[in-house]
């Protein structure tokens, strides 16, 4: 079941199953290694899903630009309703 896990650097993300992904239209690959990804992590500001491994090594450099905030809100509002997440 999706939901939006706590990231510690404020990005908003949503955890994904490989089932849901492919629900939405998505291969159910991770955007990086292009492994499947059992679990997923859709990251809303750059509109991608990760697998595991990915998303643990993205969330260690990424660095959170206030100034991307409302493309990442907009992507992610979208993804909410797709995965009916309140
Ligand atoms: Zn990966």
């Amino acid at each position: 079941m999706a939901r939006e896990v706590k990231n510690e650097k404020g990005f908003k993300v949503i955890e994904v199953s490989l089932i849901e992904c492919v629900q939405w239209g998505g291969l159910g690959i991770c955007d990086n290694c292009n492994n499947s990804a059992f679990k997923g992590y859709y990251v809303a500001v750059l509109n991608q899903v990760f697998c595991e491994d990915c998303y643990k090594k993205w969330c260690e450099r990424a660095i959170y630009y206030p100034e991307d905030s409302r493309i990442e809100e907009h992507n992610f509002e979208r993804y909410k309703k797709i995965l009916n997440i309140d």
